[in-house]
């Protein structure tokens, strides 16, 4: 064992292992949210349960709403837009209220 670098999976008290490097974190801002930056993650997964948490994101973002370059798209598996509150958060069949 060695001091844990990966965040720890508090339901299966284990260690997060590598899911997938090279993930997208797509920060959405404004009411309607609209993507707004873009950060290089990775993917992590509890080996037990398969909770998944994305981790590791990169100091500066790749992409920028106000500068030129091609927008991540947010329908792609690897995409993880984050909102800015509960209250920003898309009406699913989940969180309706
Ligand atoms: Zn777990």
């Amino acid at each position: 064992m060695s001091q844990p670098i990966l965040p720890i999976c508090v339901k299966c008290n284990l260690e997060m292992r590598p899911d997938t490097n090279g993930v997208t974190v797509l920060l959405m801002a404004y009411d309607p949210p609209q993507p707004y930056e873009a950060y290089d993650a990775d993917l992590v997964k509890c080996p037990n349960c398969d909770m998944q948490v994305v981790v590791g994101a990169a100091y500066n973002a790749f992409w920028m709403h106000f500068h030129e370059g091609t927008q991540p798209d947010i329908a792609k598996e690897n995409v993880f837009p984050v909102y800015e509150n509960v209250k920003s958060l898309p009406t699913t069949e989940e969180n309706e209220r």
